[in-house]
């Protein structure tokens, strides 16, 4: 059977992230990175700025909403066991593998609706950084110590960390519309975001890093028919989470009838 797919329209979430704690997204080891210290962060090759990858943002999103649905993990990529639905049926009614995805080859999948772009550390973030001299450009040295268990004996080890109060952003996601159900499953990307919030984004999240929070969320549309101008849901961004949740109803509301009208043939 020839899948079609048809697009009604997108939902773009723009906000910025800003680092409750100390925020260490793993990069590449390599001789080169600066000042030799270990466990680097991942930094933007052109500014040498610290970023945010959407592959971050969109694997915990993920991993946390699999957790929370009680979701199978039963595939295996790279270092990760991940949930991905076996069969159409089971696919119809997942909350995750319509936003999230599924590998390409599955017969049964539709387009991936979640695209979560990488985010940059804002201009402000960055000039605030120079001014307060980190121990490296845009990011802080912490030293932590593993005790052995039998001798007692501490190895320090370091971890480079993006500090505490760096924002990053513009964050854009952007949540295609392909069928009516795709509406009703824009509060569970939300959902998806509300999760990361209350766990953590990178590495060392048991040991007090990684908490982030959206910040001045907007939410805004572009539909079929009229897609060269946007429609926003409200002119004043949300300045957080509780407040865009607190009216949700109302945005489902809004998307259906003016955001994204979708007419199933
Ligand atoms: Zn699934």
């Amino acid at each position: 059977m020839t899948q079609k797919a048809n697009l009604y329209g997108r939902v773009f979430i723009e906000c910025e992230i800003e680092a409750l704690t100390g925020l260490h997204i793993g990069g590449a080891e390599s001789s080169l990175s600066i000042g030799g210290v270990d466990n680097v962060v991942i930094r933007d090759p052109l500014s040498g700025r610290p970023y945010v990858p959407g592959s971050s943002l969109k694997g915990k999103m993920r991993s946390q909403m699999e957790k929370y649905h009680g979701l199978p993990q039963n595939r295996r990529i790279g270092q990760v066991t991940i949930h991905s639905c076996d069969d159409a049926k089971d696919y119809a009614g997942c909350v995750v593998c319509h936003i999230y995805g599924l590998p390409g080859e599955l017969d049964f999948s539709t387009s991936t609706r979640l695209v979560v772009r990488d985010v940059q550390l804002t201009d402000e973030s960055a000039e605030a950084l120079n001014k307060a001299k980190t121990d490296l450009p845009y990011s802080e040295v912490k030293w932590e110590v593993a005790i052995d268990r039998v001798t007692s004996a501490a190895t320090p080890r370091q971890m480079e960390r993006v500090p505490a109060g760096a924002v990053f952003g513009p964050a854009e996601m952007v949540y295609s519309i392909y069928d009516a159900a795709d509406l009703e499953r824009f509060a569970d990307v939300i959902d998806g975001m509300q999760l990361l919030e209350d766990d953590y984004l990178g590495g060392s999240g048991s040991r007090g890093s990684g908490k982030v929070a959206f910040r001045n969320i907007r939410v805004y549309t572009r539909a079929k028919g009229s897609y060269r101008k946007p429609r926003d849901f409200r002119e004043a961004p949300f300045q957080n989470l509780d407040e865009l949740a607190a009216q949700m109803d109302a945005l489902l509301v809004w998307l259906k009838k003016d955001g994204v009208p979708v007419q199933e043939r």
